[in-house]
């Protein structure tokens, strides 16, 4: 069976998220280790972070899917820039190794005109800078919709990534739905065929978490508007499809959509309700 659960608010400590997420529904969940918009680390007390454990361990949890700052750049041009993706991934991956074996999900960036090829070495070297072993965290870079200069609107690139990173073999990625089909990959019309296509290129052993998001414009907009489920282009049946898939049921699936914990909940049970147990 997969995991389910949304984006959580890490404000109150992390304990607090699981016991939200038990409250939704959840067996999973999504947070970020500071503002999602950058600044420092929250501070978190080691005994809020092992009382987590225990809950996940208690209820039977999945894999949770931390997200780095959405304003981290791992390939951008200005070395303040650089410098700041550096100093919060490290940090970001020094706590998470304090609850061993989640996941830590990362937007490969974008080249700010440096070329796509520019970008792809950048991301890299970031990630030479701050994977280390034994690192008991796995990184996964998500799938992008390749909007502006977005690194990582196609499988290909994501692949060019892992191979130029020395410790590429630890990396995988994550999949977000809204992102792949306004990327143009149709998720909805062949979603064997666009599986078989990030075989090809990545092997489906890299997919360990998705993002279940509906889009708000047509495949291969480039513009990456989330829509609740079932509300966009993408539709409720494509994305029910995704979800109950036989090769990707036992993958943590987080929902992004643009609503609160609540509107989470409701979607959750629509997705319980409506899947194989
Ligand atoms: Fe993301
Ligand atoms: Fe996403
Ligand atoms: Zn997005």
């Amino acid at each position: 069976m997969s995991y389910l659960g949304s984006h959580l608010s890490s404000a109150r400590g992390y304990l607090a998220m699981g016991r939200t997420a038990l409250a939704m529904g959840a067996d999973t969940f999504a947070f970020f280790l500071r503002n999602p918009r950058g600044g420092a680390a929250r501070a978190v007390a080691p005994e809020d972070i092992l009382a987590l454990r225990a809950l996940l361990e208690e209820h039977r949890f999945g894999p949770l899917v931390a997200h780095a700052p959405y304003t981290l750049n791992p390939c951008g041009k200005d070395p303040r820039v650089l410098a700041f993706a550096r100093s919060a991934l490290a940090e970001d991956l020094a706590r998470m190794e304090l609850m061993p074996g989640q996941l830590y999900n990362l937007h490969p960036g974008s080249h700010v005109g440096q070329g796509p090829d520019a970008g792809v070495r950048g991301v890299a070297a970031t990630l030479d800078a701050v994977l280390h072993e034994p690192m008991r965290t796995t990184v996964l870079l998500e799938t992008m919709s390749g909007k502006g200069s977005e690194v990582g609107g196609t499988f290909e690139e994501l692949r060019a990534v892992i191979d130029r990173t020395a410790l590429g073999d630890r990396l995988g990625v994550c999949l977000d739905t809204c992102h792949v089909w306004d990327a143009g990959y149709d998720i909805a019309g062949d979603l064997d065929g666009v599986l078989e296509a990030f075989d090809r290129a990545l092997g489906l052993s890299r997919l360990r978490a998705v993002h279940l998001n509906d889009s708000q414009y047509p495949r291969g907009s480039h513009k990456d508007r989330h829509a609740l489920l079932g509300r966009g282009c993408i539709g409720p049946d494509a994305l029910l499809a995704v979800a109950c898939h036989p090769r990707l049921r036992h993958l943590p699936f987080i929902l992004e959509t643009p609503t609160d914990d609540a509107g989470h909940a409701a979607e959750i049970q629509w997705l319980r309700e409506r899947m194989p147990v």
